[in-house]
């Protein structure tokens, strides 16, 4: 069974996705955090950091590299926690990895991803 991320890569379920390349897709959260929260994903299904291969590992960083200050600039954001939950007892509920970035604010008292505390 794909997981969810693999459905919404396949764009058979929808997603507010606001980037794709041949590798990988980023969209908004369906439980944002914060406004502006975004989930980066390799398209293909990876479980975790561990299992994606090199190459692909290189698109998703230049993918993240590239839309982090793209999204605290959608929100004014003051900064973002950019973050893996990487394994269940680490709080990784969608088993196909994917990497939060969460703007964050002056004074927002601190946001949690699924046990990011920060
Ligand atoms: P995790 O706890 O695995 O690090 O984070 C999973 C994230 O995926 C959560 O923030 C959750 O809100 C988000 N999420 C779960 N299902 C869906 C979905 O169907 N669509 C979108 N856009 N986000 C989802």
């Amino acid at each position: 069974m794909p997981t969810i991320f693999s459905q919404i890569a396949a764009g058979e379920i929808p997603a507010r996705v606001v980037y794709e390349d041949e590798t990988t897709m980023a969209f908004l959260d369906a439980t944002p955090l914060a406004p502006g929260h975004t989930l980066v994903i390799p398209k293909d299904e990876y479980p975790r950091l561990n299992d994606v291969p090199a190459d692909v590992a290189s698109e998703l960083y230049a993918t993240i590299h590239q839309l982090v200050p793209a999204v605290e600039a959608a929100v004014d954001a003051d900064a973002s926690t950019v973050a893996f939950n990487n394994g269940e007892a680490a709080g990784q509920e969608v088993p196909h990895v994917h990497c939060h970035i969460l703007p964050r604010f002056e004074g927002d008292g601190g946001s949690n991803v699924h046990g990011i505390a920060g």
